[in-house]
């Protein structure tokens, strides 16, 4: 099956991700879609998963101004990072499907915009 996307993000990972967030609320009209070879999205942070692995920033700036850090932790580990990339792509819709997945179709995600979460005034300016 074929699909067409008005944009089109190479990557899952933390960029990717960020990306579609920003463009799933700020042009719900399109269709956008993320290219992700990996069977996963996280991308560094789903790729290595050593023991001890974790954040060397602080996770208030290394995580995403319009979805603010809440955890105690401030240098995060490997999977809670993955979980928070997770969390935000499920709330924001974003909804990811592997290359591997759907071999013939070259353009291989959705967003399926989901109601966004109402912008904070602390996020209006991210
Ligand atoms: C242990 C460790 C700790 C780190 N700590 C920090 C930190 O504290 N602060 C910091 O700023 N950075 C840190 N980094 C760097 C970190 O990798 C990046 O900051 C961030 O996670 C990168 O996100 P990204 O989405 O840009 O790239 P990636 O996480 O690398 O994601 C890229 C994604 O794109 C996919 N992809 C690539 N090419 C293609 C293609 N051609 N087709 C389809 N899919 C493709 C990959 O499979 C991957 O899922 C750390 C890295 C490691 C390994």
């Amino acid at each position: 099956m074929k699909a067409n996307y008005d944009v089109l993000i190479i990557g899952a990972g933390l960029s990717g991700i960020g990306m579609a967030c920003h463009l799933a609320e700020a042009c719900p009209g399109k269709r956008i879609g993320i290219l992700e070879r990996r069977h996963a999205i996280g991308g560094t942070w789903a790729l290595f998963r050593y023991p001890g692995i974790r954040s060397d920033s602080d996770m208030f700036s290394f995580g995403y101004k319009f979805r603010p850090w809440h955890e105690l932790k401030v240098l995060a580990d490997g999977p809670s990072i993955r979980r928070y990339i997770a969390d935000t792509a499920r709330e924001y819709g974003v909804d990811p499907v592997s290359t591997m997945q759907a071999p013939d179709s070259p353009a291989i995600a959705r967003i399926t915009p989901a109601p966004c979460p109402p912008t904070t005034p602390a996020s209006a300016s991210a």
